[in-house]
C-alpha cells in the first residue's frame, strides 16, 4: 500500500477551508472511494506525490501534456517570457502569431478569440451563434460536457455525472428550457427536436469525439448527418474541441473525420498546461463578437504572455512534428489492445473504446455508444480498479466516465508497465469483492 499520509493529512485541511476539499470536483475522488493524491512534482510521463510516491501519468492534466509533464520547450519559451511581462492587459505580437498558427492548423477557424477556459469558450461560442442568428435554444448530446455554464448543465458529463446530479442546482428554469437535449450518435432523435422548434434552434454542440463520458466515438456518418441537418436548418454547428483538438490530429477531430464545423471551442492542449481557451470559425459569424459586433465577449487576462508563450510553443512543436501523432497511435493502440486482451483473459469481455490517444475500459462487456450505454457500467468494481492500479504506479482519473490521456512521455517499457498492472489490478478488482 503507499504511504499517503501527507495528502490526506492536506485533504483534511482543505476539506475546512475549500468546498469538497478540491477546486474541482472530479479531483476529490468521490465516485472510487478514498482521498485525493497531492501532487509534488512532475517530469514527463512520471508524477511525484507529497509523500514521495511515483505515478505513470495517464491524465496528463486533463489533457493538456501531450508531449508529457515540463517539456523543454515549453520551459524554454515561458523562462524568455516572464522577464517581459506577467500580463499587459494590452494586445501583443504573439496573439497576433498565436491566432495565424491555430487558423493554419485547425483551417475552419477564419477569425479567432482567445479566452482563458474550456468553459469560457463554450459559453461565448453559443452567445455568438444566438447573436448571430437571433434565435435561442441550443442542442446538446446526453453525456457530453462543455464546461460549467448555466446552458451546458443539462445531462452534462465528466464531474457532473459522477456527482450524481446532472442538473445542478443554481441553474434556473429559464436558462434550463433553452437547453435541449438528445442521446449521442441518435441522428433521428436530433431531427425530431429540430421537427418541435422551428425556427428556433441556433446552435447544435457536441463532442466530436466524446471524452467525458468515458470515450465514445461518433458512429459512421453521425458528423456528417449533423453537418447537413445543420446548414438545412441554419443552425450554428459547434465542435467542442477542447479536448480532441490538437490531440487526436494536429487539427483536430474535424481534420480526423473530414467536417468542418462553424464554430470550433479549443482548451487544454492550446494552453501548454497554463490557462488558455479559444473559440473561432467562419468569419461572418465571428464578426458579431465584440467590438467588430453586438455579442459582448472580454477578459482581463485573456491572450496573457505567459500563457500564449506556453501555448504556442507546444502548438509550434505539435505543428512540425507530425509524426508524433503516429508515434502516439501506436502507443495508444498497444495499451488499448492490451487491456482489451486482458480483460477478456480473466473472462471479462469489457468494451474498449478508442480514437488516437483517448480510450477507456468501460468495465460491461456491451457497446457504448451513449450515455445509456455508459451507465451501465460496475462503478464499483472500477473503483477498486482504480484504487489497484494507483497502489501500482499508475495514475488514471478517479471515474469511469473519464478517458485516459497518452502523452508522447511513454515509452514501450511504461506500456509494458501499464500492462503487467493492469493484468494484476482487473484479476484483484474482481476477486475482492
Ligand atoms: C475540459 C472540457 C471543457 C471545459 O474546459 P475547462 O478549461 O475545464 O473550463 C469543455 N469541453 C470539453 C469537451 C472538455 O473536455
Amino acid at each position: 500500500m503507499l504511504n499517503l499520509s501527507t495528502s490526506s493529512a492536506l485533504f483534511d485541511r482543505a476539506k475546512t477551508l475549500i468546498p469538497g476539499g478540491v477546486n474541482s470536483p472530479v479531483r476529490a475522488f468521490r465516485s472510487v472511494g478514498g482521498s485525493p493524491v497531492f501532487m509534488q512534482h512532475a517530469q514527463g510521463a512520471w508524477l511525484t506525490d507529497v509523500d514521495g510516491n511515483r505515478y505513470v501519468d495517464f491524465i496528463n492534466s486533463w489533457g493538456p501534456m501531450i508531449l508529457g509533464h515540463a517539456p523543454q520547450i515549453v520551459l524554454e519559451a515561458v523562462s524568455q517570457a516572464l522577464p517581459q511581462s506577467l500580463s499587459f492587459g494590452a494586445p501583443t505580437r504573439r496573439e497576433v502569431e498565436m491566432a495565424e498558427l491555430i487558423r493554419e492548423m485547425v483551417p475552419s477557424i477564419e477569425k479567432v478569440r482567445l479566452v482563458n477556459s474550456g468553459t469560457e469558450a463554450c459559453m461565448s461560442a453559443i452567445r455568438a451563434a444566438r447573436g448571430y442568428t437571433g434565435r435561442a435554444k441550443i442542442i446538446k448530446f446526453e453525456g457530453c460536457y462543455h464546461g460549467h455554464g448555466d446552458a451546458f448543465l443539462i445531462a452534462a458529463g465528466s464531474g457532473a455525472l459522477t456527482a450524481g446530479e446532472p442538473d445542478s442546482a443554481g441553474v434556473t428554469q429559464g436558462v434550463a428550457q433553452d437547453t435541449l437535449t438528445a442521446p449521442y450518435n441518435d441522428v433521428p432523435a436530433v431531427e425530431a427536436l429540430i421537427a418541435a422548434n422551428p425556427g428556433q434552434i441556433a446552435a447544435l454542440i457536441l463532442e466530436p469525439v466524446v471524452g467525458n463520458m468515458g470515450l465514445v466515438a461518433p458512429a459512421d456518418g453521425f458528423l456528417r448527418a449533423l453537418r447537413a441537418l445543420c446548414t438545412e436548418y441554419g443552425i450554428v454547428l459547434i465542435f467542442d474541441e477542447v479536448m480532441t483538438g490538437f490531440r487526436l490530429t494536429s487539427g483536430g477531430a474535424q481534420q480526423l473525420y473530414g467536417i468542418r464545423p462553424d464554430l470550433t471551442t479549443l482548451g487544454k492542449i492550446i494552453g501548454g498546461g497554463l490557462p488558455v481557451g479559444a473559440y473561432g470559425g467562419r468569419e461572418d459569424i465571428m464578426n458579431c463578437v465584440a467590438p467588430a459586433g453586438k455579442v459582448y465577449q472580454a477578459g482581463t487576462l485573456s491572450g496573457n504572455p505567459i500563457a500564449t508563450a506556453a501555448g504556442m510553443a507546444q502548438l509550434r512543436y505539435l505543428h512540425e512534428h507530425p509524426e508524433l501523432y503516429m508515434a502516439l497511435e501506436a502507443t495508444s493502440a498497444r495499451l488499448a489492445d492490451g487491456t482489451r486482451q486482458i480483460a477478456a483473459e480473466l473472462g471479462l469481455n469489457y468494451t474498449v473504446n478508442r480514437v488516437g490517444s483517448m480510450f477507456s475500459l468501460f468495465f460491461t462487456a456491451e457497446p457504448v455508444t451513449n450515455l445509456e450505454d455508459a451507465k451501465k457500467c460496475d462503478t464499483a468494481a472500477f473503483g477498486r480498479y482504480f484504487h489497484a492500479m494507483l497502489n501500482r504506479g499508475i495514475y488514471l482519473a478517479p471515474s469511469q466516465f473519464e478517458a485516459l490521456f497518452v502523452s508522447t512521455a511513454i515509452t514501450d517499457d511504461l506500456v509494458d508497465h501499464y500492462l503487467r498492472a493492469c493484468r494484476e489490478s482487473l484479476a484483484e478488482a474482481h476477486s475482492a469483492k
